[in-house]
């Protein structure tokens, strides 16, 4: 039997990765070391923190992507 090289739960026989961890390794490749950092700030927390931290960790990701969102509106509307 061949397992996945990341969870070795999964059984892979033609790929490296099972579904569940080549979608871990596509997040890895796009967003590199922050993948790491939301994992140790949620994972290391018992159940209920980590509800708490990973809404927090979304909540930042909104609100940075809508002063992006806005910063961007508003230099077209200038260019225009
Ligand atoms: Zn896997």
């Amino acid at each position: 039997m061949f397992y996945c090289v990341l969870c070795e739960k999964e059984v892979c026989y033609l790929k490296k990765f099972c579904d569940k961890c080549n979608k871990v390794k596509k997040y890895i490749n796009l967003y590199e070391d922050r993948v790491y950092t939301i994992l140790d700030n949620v994972l290391s927390r018992d159940k209920e923190k980590q509800d708490n931290k990973i809404s927090a960790e979304i909540k930042e990701e909104i609100e940075n992507k809508n002063i992006k969102l806005k910063n961007h509106i508003k230099r077209g509307t200038e260019e225009n």
